[in-house]
């Protein structure tokens, strides 16, 4: 079953406890920060049934039409039908978004792959795991993640500080367990589940632990509270922050109040050895839309660094050219890591198709740690105009607007206008409050740096550097036992 705009907006009226700047929120689907978000993602459930894009966006199976995004990954075919998809969705809405369920589902695929190591700990769990696998794929849900818990004092022990800086058990009943803590999510307010999971701490090195949880909670659940960061969207004319405006991601930190889990949404318990299992899998088919967004992105930079340069006349110049070119090998870097990672896709143990993980970790971390250098190139490209352009209102505005319009037209065919626009779009890109925003949420949203670089270690096999330059320096074979 796929779903429309309406039912999903229907779903999150659930009477969820969602709070912004310090204000209880009535209805999450007409709030000035929210609605603009959650307009885009009804608009991705609403394009699944346009004749245009239906074959495209959906797939039958067993006479039932499901969502190309939610399917299980088998073959190659199965990547370019999501990255097809994904194409039409960011063309559609004119921009970029990361968190609208796509990128978040090949959590639960990697689950699939951990379904009989976790069953081999404790079988109590296996048919949860099978069953919420098909269940997002035939109810079409939309589905967050979290992992992030504020942790409190890293040097003590969960136990040794208040226990809830990290989520865990409280207790358990007939009908479930209870957790308590808290996780930072992006859309969650507006999500129906979250996959939760720990964020491996101290407490690992013991055999069990209440902090090794992992399950669904349903976000508009008793005792699951959403307390909002403030939103980018209303705050501002969306002429002259027209990105804010439409796609800001509201994140929360959601706290679980003593949340009744049932026994049917727990995919482990108390084992740690789960807990770090899932941890180390977690990314192998979701670090793929999260990079792949970031081509839109760089897109996005070539075009208004390419259009500003064309409208100043300043694309004839080499030394332009050269950092236009930059742009494009950022563009291209990420295009070849995520076209080798399918190209080379390889079979995961749970019979999925994966994309190849050293590939695809190395290109995350390609086009996550370049961004900044590159959001700089486009800045500097785009010129101080950016920053210095007074607003709509005062384009429009007798006495101002007269001035304004006379020294941002600079010919027949860039007028004010659109020279205008262009430079609030490259604000709103590069420059304002969200575009930070937007940085930050790259370098962190699927984990931070050091995560990144620690899949890439744990992915890439060492054995062909280490061969070669055992034979090239002549090394004795009793250094064979010291590869990895
Ligand atoms: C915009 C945004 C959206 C987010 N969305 C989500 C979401 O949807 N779901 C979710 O679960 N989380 C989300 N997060 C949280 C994100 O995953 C965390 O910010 C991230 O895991 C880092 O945790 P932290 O912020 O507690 O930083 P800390 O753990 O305090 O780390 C801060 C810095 O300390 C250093 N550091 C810390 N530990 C180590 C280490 N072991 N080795 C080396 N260096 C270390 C690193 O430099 C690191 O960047 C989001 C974050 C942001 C900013």
């Amino acid at each position: 079953m796929i779903r429309t705009g309406e039912e999903y907006k229907q779903g999150i009226r659930d009477g969820r406890e969602v709070w912004i700047d310090g204000e209880r929120v009535k209805d999450v689907t007409t709030h000035p920060a929210l609605k603009p978000i959650i307009d885009v993602k009804a608009r991705m459930y609403d394009m699944a049934h346009e004749e245009r894009y239906s074959s495209d966006l959906t797939y039958v199976e067993s006479n039932e039409r499901h969502s190309i995004f939610y399917k299980p990954p088998t073959v190659q075919k199965d990547w370019h039908d999501k990255i097809k998809a994904l194409d039409h969705f960011m063309k559609d809405i004119s921009g970029v978004v990361t968190r609208v369920g796509d990128e978040t589902i090949g959590e639960m695929w990697s689950l699939t792959d951990g379904r009989d190591v976790l069953a081999e700990i404790d079988p109590r769990f296996a048919p949860n795991i099978d069953r919420h696998i098909r269940a997002v794929v035939e109810k079409d849900v939309f589905h967050v993640s979290a992992n992030t818990d504020p942790k409190g004092d890293r040097s003590l022990p969960p136990q040794q500080q208040d226990p809830d800086m990290m989520v865990h058990v409280t207790r358990e009943t007939d009908a479930g367990i209870i957790i308590r803590g808290a996780k930072y999510e992006t859309a969650a307010p507006y999500a129906d589940q979250a996959y939760l999971k720990p964020t491996v701490g101290a407490w690992s090195t013991e055999k069990l632990s209440d902090y090794a949880v992992g399950c669904i909670v349903k976000m508009g659940a008793p005792g699951v509270k959403h307390i909002c960061r403030s939103g980018f969207a209303g705050r501002s004319n969306p002429n002259d922050y027209p990105l804010a405006n439409r796609f800001d991601e509201v994140e929360a930190l959601v706290v679980f109040d003593d949340v009744l889990i049932p026994w049917e949404d727990v995919f482990f318990y108390r084992h740690t050895r789960a807990a770090q299992f899932v941890r180390s899998t977690l990314h192998r088919y979701s670090a793929f839309p999260y990079v792949l967004r970031l081509l839109y992105v760089a897109d996005m930079m070539i075009g208004a660094a390419m259009w500003n340069a064309k409208q100043t006349g300043l694309d004839k110049l080499q030394s332009v050219r050269e950092k236009l070119a930059d742009l494009v090998c950022y563009r291209e870097g990420i295009n070849a890591h995520l076209t080798a990672s399918i190209a080379m896709a390889e079979k995961s143990s749970g019979g999925l198709l994966m994309p190849q993980q050293s590939m695809l970790y190395a290109g995350r971390v390609f086009a996550c740690s370049q961004l900044p250098a590159m959001m700089h190139i486009a800045r500097e490209l785009c010129g101080g105009q950016i920053c210095i352009t007074p607003n709509a209102n005062a384009f429009d505005a007798k006495g101002s607007g007269e001035w304004l319009n006379k020294f941002y037209s600079l010919n027949d065919q860039w007028q004010a206008d659109d020279r205008r626009k262009l430079l609030a779009f490259a604000r709103d890109l590069l420059n304002s409050d969200y575009a930070g925003h937007r940085l930050t949420f790259v370098q962190f949203a699927q984990a931070p740096h050091f995560n990144h670089l620690a899949a890439v270690y744990n992915n890439f096999d060492f054995s062909g550097p280490l061969d070669f330059v055992k034979k090239s320096a002549g090394l004795s074979d009793r250094i064979d036992g010291m590869a990895p």
